[in-house]
C-alpha cells in the first residue's frame, strides 16, 4: 500500500459537485477581487469562529505581518512566540522590524506559559501564540499575562480552525487571530488565502484599508498599504469548504483516536491534550529518540511522513542575524530532531489508518 503523508485531492473530491459549481459561478460572474463571495465569507467565518469580525487577505503570513503593522508594532519592540513554530510565525513580526523573543514549548507543543513572564521586558509589546498543530493554547494563562502587563495579544490560528480553550475558539481571544487558508490546511481553499478575527470594529476597517493599497475610497488613498485581497474564487471555494467543517474535523478527531488508541510502541510518544483545551488535529505528531530511521522505515513501507519542522527559527540561515546558536533552545530543538507527523487527512481510509498503525507497531 502507498499512503501520502496528505492528500488534498479527497477533500477535493468528497464535495467535487459543490466547488465545480461555486468555481462556475464565480468565474461566470465577471466580476473577481473583492465581491460578494467574499463578503459573505467574511460574514461566515466570523459567525463561525463567534469572534466579531472577519476580513479575507491573501495568506496567513499576510495577517501576521499585517496584524502587527497595524497594532503599531515595529523597530526597537520585542515579541514574545514559541520557539517551535513554522517560520511564518516569525517572520510577521521580523517584517515589521521588531524583534522575536522565544520561548520553549510545553509537552503540548505550545509555549509554555510558566517561561513566559522571564522575558517581558519595557520593550516587550506583544504575545503571539501559535496554537501549533491545531491544538489550542493555554489562553487562560497567555491572557492573565497579556492583561497583567498591557501587552498585545495575537494569534497565529493557521493550524487551528476550530481549536477551542474552555469552549472559546481559538483567534478570538487576544486584539488579533491570523488564519491562513492555505490548500492543506484544515480549512483549506484552491490556491493562497488568508484572514484575520477580530472584535474591534475599527481595527477591521483598518485591515480593510491596508489590504486594498491603504485605499477606503477608489484611488483615495489614506495609508501605505498592501495588495493582499482575498480573491472571489477562493473566498467562494472557502464557503464550501465552510459548509462542511463539522464533519471534517469530526473525521479528523477520530482518525486521532484510532490512532491514540492503537498506536503501542514504546519508542513512539504520543500527542497529548491539555486540559481545558482541544485539538483539530491539523497534524498528528508522534516523537522518537530514532526519528529518522522511523522516517526512513516508513517510507520503505511507502508511508509517507513529514517533519513539522525540522530547523528550528532560530537557527534558520534567515534568522542569523539573530545570533543564537545551537543548544540556545534545547527543547524546541529536542522536538525538532524528534518529531515525525504521521498521515492524516480528511478522506483517509480505514485501511489506510490500519496499515499505518501496524507498521508503527511493528517498528
Ligand atoms: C501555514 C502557516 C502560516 C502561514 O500561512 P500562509 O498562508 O502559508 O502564509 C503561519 N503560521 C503557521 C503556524 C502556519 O502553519
Amino acid at each position: 500500500m502507498k499512503i501520502m503523508a496528505n492528500r488534498m485531492d479527497r477533500g477535493f473530491f468528497r464535495y467535487q459537485k459543490e466547488f465545480e459549481e461555486k468555481a462556475l459561478e464565480v468565474l461566470r460572474s465577471g466580476w473577481y477581487v473583492l465581491g460578494n463571495e467574499v463578503k459573505s465569507f467574511e460574514e461566515e467565518f466570523a459567525a463561525y469562529t463567534g469572534g466579531g469580525h472577519c476580513v479575507g487577505l491573501a495568506s496567513g503570513l499576510d495577517a501576521l505581518w499585517i496584524a502587527f503593522r497595524l497594532l503599531g508594532i515595529g523597530p526597537g519592540d520585542e515579541v514574545i512566540v514559541q520557539g517551535n513554530t513554522y517560520i511564518a510565525s516569525v517572520m510577521g513580526i521580523t517584517i515589521n522590524g521588531a524583534t522575536p523573543v522565544f520561548v520553549e514549548p510545553n509537552e503540548y507543543y505550545n509555549i509554555d506559559v510558566s517561561k513566559i513572564e522571564e522575558k517581558i521586558t519595557e520593550r516587550t509589546k506583544a504575545v503571539l501564540v501559535v496554537h501549533l498543530y491545531g491544538q489550542a493554547s493555554n489562553m487562560a494563562a497567555v491572557k492573565a499575562l497579556t492583561d497583567k502587563y498591557h501587552l498585545k495579544l495575537v494569534e497565529d490560528c493557521a493550524q487551528s480552525h476550530g481549536a477551542c480553550f474552555d469552549g472559546q475558539m481559538t483567534g478570538t481571544f487576544g486584539d488579533v487571530g491570523c488564519f491562513s487558508f492555505y490548500p492543506s490546511k484544515n480549512i483549506g481553499a484552491f490556491g493562497d488565502g488568508g484572514g484575520v478575527v477580530v472584535k474591534d470594529a475599527g481595527l477591521a476597517e483598518d485591515f480593510r484599508v491596508f489590504r486594498n493599497y491603504g485605499s477606503e475610497k477608489r484611488y483615495y488613498n489614506k495609508v501605505v498599504g498592501a495588495n493582499s485581497r482575498l480573491d472571489e474564487l477562493q473566498a467562494g471555494l472557502l464557503r464550501v469548504r465552510l459548509r462542511h467543517v463539522e464533519e471534517c474535523e469530526e473525521e479528523r478527531c477520530q482518525i486521532a483516536d484510532r490512532y491514540l488508541q492503537e498506536i503501542r510502541n514504546p519508542r513512539l510518544m504520543l500527542p497529548g491534550v491539555q486540559e481545558g483545551a482541544t485539538a483539530v488535529w491539523h497534524q498528528f505528531v508522534v516523537r522518537c529518540e530514532k526519528r529518522d530511521e522511523l522516517k526512513q522505515y516508513l517510507e520503505e513501507k511507502g508511508i509517507g511522513t513529514i517533519i513539522h519542522y525540522p530547523i528550528p527559527p532560530h537557527l534558520s540561515e534567515a534568522y542569523q542575524y539573530l545570533g543564537y546558536r545551537e543548544g540556545a533552545f534545547p527543547i524546541t530543538e529536542q522536538y525538532a530532531r524528534e518529531v515525525l507527523s504521521l498521515p492524516m487527512y480528511n478522506g483517509m481510509t480505514e485501511e489506510e489508518q490500519e496499515y499505518v498503525i501496524e507498521a508503527l507497531n511493528a517498528f
